[in-house]
């Protein structure tokens, strides 16, 4: 096993709740991290080299055009370029976010790759596995504590009174209202903050970045 690097102490803690729009919404603003661009770019290129494939697509027993072998190596190519840029930038958001905090609670995601999800949708999926997986590697890699806390009702729960909503938030609302202590909260703000409570963390070790209110 890899040698343990143990870093200084910061006395902060932090929460993780991963998305589409961001990778991740954690509790101290300066560590959100939002899907990036090259991912949608490419999910874009690659839905148009598959359409230039199937319409390319050798028929049985006849041997591959070079049209279709062309779109084919370049399919390949864009795949191994977003899956390293997908790891360059899970790594070095990674290794800040383990570097200034002692203890991590992260959302417990995990994606379901259905073959009816929308590129957009699996792309965002696939950003999050890699984040999620060189997150947990990197705060074991440097002896920081890392809990895992399961997703569910994560997004209903009041991260400050613990009252749950009703019924599930549309995914259109974006503002957690809670009808019980009257907190008004980001909506994946809220659940980053749900994350650090369900993992017994002191949210007095957070960054309060976020409205007075939150
Ligand atoms: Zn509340």
């Amino acid at each position: 096993p890899a040698l343990t690097e143990v870093l200084p102490a910061t006395g902060r803690v932090i929460g993780i709740d991963w998305g589409v729009k961001e990778t991740a919404t954690t509790t101290s603003d300066a560590h959100d991290l939002p899907h990036p661009q090259h991912g949608r770019t490419a999910a874009q290129k690659l839905a148009r080299y598959q359409r230039m494939m199937a319409r390319r697509r050798p028929a049985k027993g006849q041997a591959a055009s070079k049209g279709y072998r062309e779109a084919k190596r370049q399919t390949a190519k864009l795949h191994r370029k977003v899956a390293a840029q997908r790891q360059d930038t899970a790594r070095k958001w990674a290794k800040k976010v383990v570097r200034e905090h002692d203890a991590l609670a992260v959302e417990d995601f995990r994606p379901k790759f259905l073959a009816k999800t929308t590129m957009a949708r699996k792309a965002a999926d696939a950003a999050i596995s890699a984040t999620k997986k060189a997150l947990v590697e990197m705060a074991r890699k440097h002896g920081r504590a890392v809990h895992l806390v399961h997703p569910a009702y994560t997004t209903m729960d009041c991260a400050k009174c613990g009252a749950r909503t009703k019924h599930a938030l549309p995914l259109s609302e974006r503002m957690y209202t809670c009808t019980v202590c009257g907190a008004v909260c980001p909506r994946d703000k809220n659940s980053a903050r749900v994350m650090l409570v369900r993992a017994g963390l002191d949210p007095a070790g957070v960054d309060l970045v976020s409205p007075a209110t939150c």
